[in-house]
This record gives structure tokens, C-alpha cells and sequence, in this order.
């Protein structure tokens, strides 16, 4: 009805992904990105590099801290861990492509915690809003096998009703029309979860495990 509309109905980078551009574009362009509100307060858009050619692709959540400064995306610790965690499942990580489901990082601020920013997860607008440069990535690098880091990333690739606890792991189909566009998808934690962990090495054998499953499928 009309009036009733919500800003954020309108959140979508739709309008700022250019038709036909290679990833340098797509780069160029997601740093100008107002899709949705969270480029206001963040450093910059912190697109996906790598292997343009890579058979593999990694998505995540979205940037960290380090990343948003750094503009590059994985720099941190979560991209320490998932680099050893990839060379031991047998899959190169220069061999890959990484990026996020979400190009800006969201943050809150914790009084007790000083200036420090507190990563914080996207919604569900945001995660669609930003869509578009996922799909356009993905669609330039035709990976056959894209590894979802955690349960944004999975809902970015598989919908909402994703549950990485049950899904992990496994080889999924994806949806022709869909993000991932018929490659196979291996969902597996996200690597922060490691370091969050209490018994990181149970957690972090877990995640190894699960990127075997996409080094088999690589074959
Ligand atoms: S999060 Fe995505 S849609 Fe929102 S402004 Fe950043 S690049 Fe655009």
C-alpha cells in the first residue's frame, strides 16, 4: 500500500553494479556503493580478492575491524586461521577467491569497551541488499565449488532457512538461479568461530574436516 514503505525496503547495490564489467569494475565501482546504510559509518567497501580463475570460492560474513581499515578482505585473525585450515585439507588458499556475503562492516560501540568497534551481524536486508555483488562475482569466476564461512554467508547462498549446524560439512546444490548459480556448496563454520571456541582445536579440526569435503569435490 502506498506509504506504508519502509526506507529500508529500498536497501539494494543493484543500481551501482555496473552491466558487463570484469571483477576490477565490480571493484571499482562496490567502492561507491549506497545500497544500504552501512557505508556511513566504515572505512571503505572491502570487496573480494584473489584467483580470478580460482575453482574455489570462499564466502564469509563480512569484514572485520582489520579488514574495514585495510580494505582487503580475511587480514585478520579469522583469515590466519582459515588459511592454515585450507593448506590442511589440501586446498591452496592463493588458489582461491574470498569475499563476503556483506561488503561493509557492521559495528556497534559497547560503553565498557571503550572506542573499540564490536563487530555485529547484518540483517536480512542487508544481507539481500548486498546480494547483487555477490552474485555478480560469482558469476564472473563460475567457481565449482564455493565454501560458505558460517550462517550468513550459507543464508546469502542457500535462503534463509540455512542452519549451519545441520547443513555443515555436506555437499549442497546450488539453485541454478541463485547466487552460487548450479556450483556445489560446502557450508562450513566461519573461521572467527575458532578463535571464540573454548576448545579451539576441537573446533578448529572441525573446520578442516569440512574443507575436505570441498577439496574432495575439487577431486
Ligand atoms: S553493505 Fe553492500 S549494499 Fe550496503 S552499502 Fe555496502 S556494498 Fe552497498
Amino acid at each position: 500500500m502506498a506509504g506504508t514503505r519502509s526506507p529500508e525496503d529500498e536497501y539494494t547495490a543493484a543500481p551501482f553494479v555496473p552491466e558487463g564489467a570484469d571483477l576490477g569494475a565490480l571493484r571499482e565501482a562496490a567502492a561507491g556503493c549506497h545500497g544500504c546504510p552501512l557505508h556511513r559509518d566504515t572505512t571503505q567497501t572491502v570487496f573480494g580478492a584473489g584467483d580470478p580463475d580460482a575453482r574455489v570460492v570462499l564466502v564469509g560474513e563480512q569484514p572485520g575491524d582489520q579488514e574495514d581499515r585495510q580494505g582487503k578482505p580475511f587480514v585478520g585473525p579469522a583469515g590466519k586461521v582459515l588459511d592454515r585450515a585450507l593448506d590442511e585439507a589440501g586446498i591452496d588458499p592463493d588458489e582461491t577467491y574470498i569475499t563476503n556475503a556483506v561488503k561493509h562492516f557492521k559495528f556497534t560501540h559497547v560503553p565498557e569497551r571503550g572506542k573499540r568497534r564490536i563487530h555485529k551481524p547484518p540483517s536480512l536486508r542487508e544481507l539481500s541488499a548486498c546480494g547483487p555483488w555477490l552474485a555478480a562475482e560469482l558469476e564472473l569466476i563460475e567457481p565449482e565449488v564455493v565454501v560458505a564461512l558460517g550462517a550468513t554467508a550459507g543464508k546469502a547462498l542457500l535462503g534463509s532457512s540455512f542452519r549451519v549446524t545441520k547443513q555443515r560439512g555436506t555437499r549442497l546444490e546450488g539453485d541454478p538461479s541463485g547466487p552460487a548459480r548450479g556450483a556445489l556448496i560446502v557450508p562450513t563454520i566461519h573461521p572467527s568461530a575458532v578463535l571464540r571456541a573454548d576448545d579451539r582445536e576441537a573446533v578448529y579440526e572441525g573446520l578442516v574436516a569440512d574443507l575436505r569435503v570441498a577439496a574432495e569435490a575439487l577431486g
